[in-house]
């Protein structure tokens, strides 16, 4: 899954560091974040494939996180105002303000440097890639987010002891929110129930899955998001594992319910109509669709495999 980085050790504690030359940098806007374009690392071009450290251009994307070298050449203000974010291994990851790069990348990054979607981090081929930009994005996404007090409107600073922005002004203090989701592979017998997404972007099979609500336990969720999507009751409500998931800054946890009565779905097609689909699929006729990083299709496998 995306947090699998083995033999890699991804290290969270806080620190208050500056960056060496080796070390990654995150600068992102909205859903985006930069990076090294794949015609920049190719060995043809003129010196640029040594100052990204001599790395080729990742085969899953054709793209590559900037080190804070080539953010200096082009974006010398972020490399000035970096903050740091975690490690992998001994490897810093770092952030900055965008007021402090975004008139040099006007001048200069174009073509070298470029903003992609954070779901192309997805396609990586490297997991660490994958999961350090992620988390990175995740992160100085949060931390651009805070600028400014949201009780009194004062622009914010960081904290030197902890991970937390704080207002100078009220003292109010911000952590980073991490929003809880539940993901359940409902199981009848020899099923279990697959769906499929109304929204654009992933149309492969899924799970039913959803936010936790305020004041709800995890298993509340199952319980509640399995009725208002397929209009099933579950019971023996199981955990199976979890997985950090920064692309909507998530916590998810993977659940297996059995069905509870009836077993005919009632799809939710009022207002938002989340699913397009729910089928119920035999063990033996469920493809493996995505080899990739989640926590649905690991559960989808774990049925497929008889270990759910
Ligand atoms: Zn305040």
């Amino acid at each position: 899954m995306l947090q699998d980085i083995l033999p890699h050790v991804y290290h969270s504690d806080y620190a208050v560091r500056k960056p060496g030359d080796d070390d990654i940098m995150i600068l992102q806007k909205d859903n985006q974040v930069l990076l090294v374009s794949a015609p920049a690392l190719a060995p043809s071009s003129d010196g640029m494939k040594e100052e990204q450290g001599g790395e080729a251009p990742d085969a899953g994307c054709g793209f590559q996180l900037p080190t804070v070298s080539l953010i200096r050449k082009y974006c010398p203000g972020a490399a000035e105002h970096a903050f740091y974010l975690f490690s992998i291994d001994e490897q810093g990851y770092y952030s900055a303000p965008a007021s402090s790069w975004e008139q040099d990348l006007k001048k200069d990054g174009c073509g070298i440097l470029v903003f992609k979607s954070v779901m192309v981090l997805r396609e990586m081929e490297k997991a660490v890639c994958s999961f350090s930009g992620a988390v990175g994005w995740q992160l100085a996404n949060w931390y651009d987010l805070h600028r400014f007090c949201g009780r009194c409107g004062r622009e914010t600073v960081h904290s030197e002891q902890e991970r937390a922005i704080i207002c100078p002004s009220c003292g109010h203090a911000y952590y980073p929110r991490i929003s809880p989701v539940v993901i359940i592979a409902i199981v009848n017998s020899d099923r279990i129930l697959l769906t499929r997404y109304n929204r654009s972007g992933y149309r492969r099979h899924a799970l039913v899955a959803g936010f936790v609500e305020i004041g709800e336990t995890l298993e509340d969720a199952v319980r509640r998001e399995v009725m208002e999507e397929v209009g099933l009751r579950v019971k023996n409500i199981r955990y199976i594992e979890s997985q950090p998931w920064p692309f909507s800054s998530s916590l998810i946890a993977g659940f297996s319910a059995e069905v509870d009565g009836d077993p005919t779905v009632h799809l939710n097609t009022d207002g938002g109509e989340e699913l397009s689909e729910a089928v119920w699929m035999e063990r033996s006729e469920v493809e493996i669709e995505d080899g990739s990083i989640s926590l649905t299709w690991d559960m989808i496998r774990k049925f497929k495999n008889g270990t759910l």
